[in-house]
């Protein structure tokens, strides 16, 4: 296993870490049996750092990592989890939720704790209900031992959250397609800039990244033999200040291939460096609409959530997940503002400053859809 010893604070943590948000459930209920095993085989082979969060698997996710390493030696490793904001109603319940965290995870104390999630609202909650000054008291009754957040929104906010607290690290989410999202690569090299060690969640952009555009994919191939996984875990685990990527491993051969990859890490060169660059970039033109999600065309007078559709066919064409395209399109449907409820009005084509042939596009996605869910 690949070791990496922090800069700013006494501790080491393996470069995989093992996100228990993607436990494996039956009926909604964890299969309790397949977790604890595969965490149990992740701590044997030298994985240190475990995250989850409070909300994670409706609740379920700290219990059973909980009971899965209580019997397991605490110093030898490292719990990350978080307090999320969004459910909170009753301000007085802040001071509570720390014990039953704690209880849920059969520990004294939890080495890493994060405002979970935060965006610009999210911030301004932090700082209104002066959540800050909570955490600083628990971190001071040793309830915890580092103080972070984890982050999905713009590099504005990104910067706004960085300057509220002398952050002990960051969890950011990552990879070589995503530099351009959230607080992306500008956000990166601010926490470099700042020394503060950096946890990355999805380097696999939610599997995403393992399943490629075929022209795209060979590509990778002619160039070595290594997996999209790994080529993926390469990338972000040699850049500078990033000590743990972290991954949802939900199944036995994940595990092995990921486990594999960091037992015999090979760090990235620039060389290679460079070629995902240019791959990345070309994987961008295989955006089959130019739509910049600028939202001129909202709302439509249907409901149809023109960006989100457009924003799924895009995905779909570079990475050719028919799962993720269906979940997301379901959503879609659940809210009737897929592609299928456009009427062709063309109220929206004047509208579009990229002169997108909206319903159209619409037309052909929704037929697309149909075909994907036939397979
Ligand atoms: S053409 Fe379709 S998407 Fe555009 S405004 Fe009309 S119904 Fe909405
Ligand atoms: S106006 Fe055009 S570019 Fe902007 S979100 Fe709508 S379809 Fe996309």
């Amino acid at each position: 296993m690949l070791y990496r010893t922090w800069s700013s604070l006494p501790i080491t943590t393996s470069a995989l870490g093992f996100g228990c948000m993607r436990f494996k459930t039956v009926d909604k209920k964890v299969d309790e049996e397949l977790a604890t095993k595969l965490l149990h085989e992740a701590y044997h082979r030298g994985v240190n750092y475990f995250d989850t969060a409070y909300v994670y698997l409706d609740g379920q996710s700290e219990p059973v990592l909980g009971r899965a390493m209580k019997d397991f030696d605490r110093s030898t490793f490292h719990i990350a989890t978080k307090y999320s904001l969004w459910n909170l109603t009753d301000p007085e319940e802040i001071s509570h939720v720390i014990d039953r965290q704690l209880a849920n995870l059969q520990t004294d104390y939890i080495d890493f704790y994060l405002i979970h999630a935060v965006n610009n609202e999210r911030m301004q909650k932090m700082l209104d209900l002066k959540l800050l000054d909570v955490v600083k008291k628990w971190k001071e009754q040793g309830k915890i031992r580092y103080i972070g957040f984890s982050f999905h929104d713009d590099y504005p906010t990104f910067k706004k959250m960085l300057d509220c607290y002398p952050w002990d690290f960051c969890q950011i989410q990552f990879n070589y397609v995503d530099k351009d999202i959230q607080q992306g690569l500008e956000g990166y090299r601010d926490l470099v800039n700042r020394n503060i060690p950096i946890i990355v969640m999805e380097p696999l952009k939610g599997g995403s990244l393992a399943h490629f555009n075929e022209t795209i994919e060979k590509q990778f191939k002619a160039k070595s033999e290594d997996s999209m996984v790994k080529w993926a875990f390469r990338w972000v685990s040699s850049l500078p200040n990033v000590m743990v990527a972290l991954s949802g491993m939900n199944e036995e051969c994940q595990l092995q291939e990921n486990l594999e990859i960091y037992d015999h890490f090979q760090e990235m060169t620039e060389e290679e460096y460079g070629f995902v660059e240019e791959m990345s970039k070309k994987f961008k033109e295989l955006e089959v609409v130019g739509c910049t999600g600028c939202q001129y065309c909202m709302p439509c007078p249907f409901g149809v959530h023109i960006p989100d559709n457009f924003s799924i066919i895009n995905e779909h064409s570079m990475y050719q997940n028919d799962r993720s395209a269906r979940w997301n399109y379901g959503y879609l449907e659940s809210l009737k503002g897929d592609a299928s409820v456009c009427v062709a009005c063309g109220a929206c084509l004047e509208k579009c400053p990229q002169k997108i042939d909206i319903p159209n596009r619409l037309i052909d996605f929704a037929n697309l859809m149909k075909e994907i869910r036939s397979k």
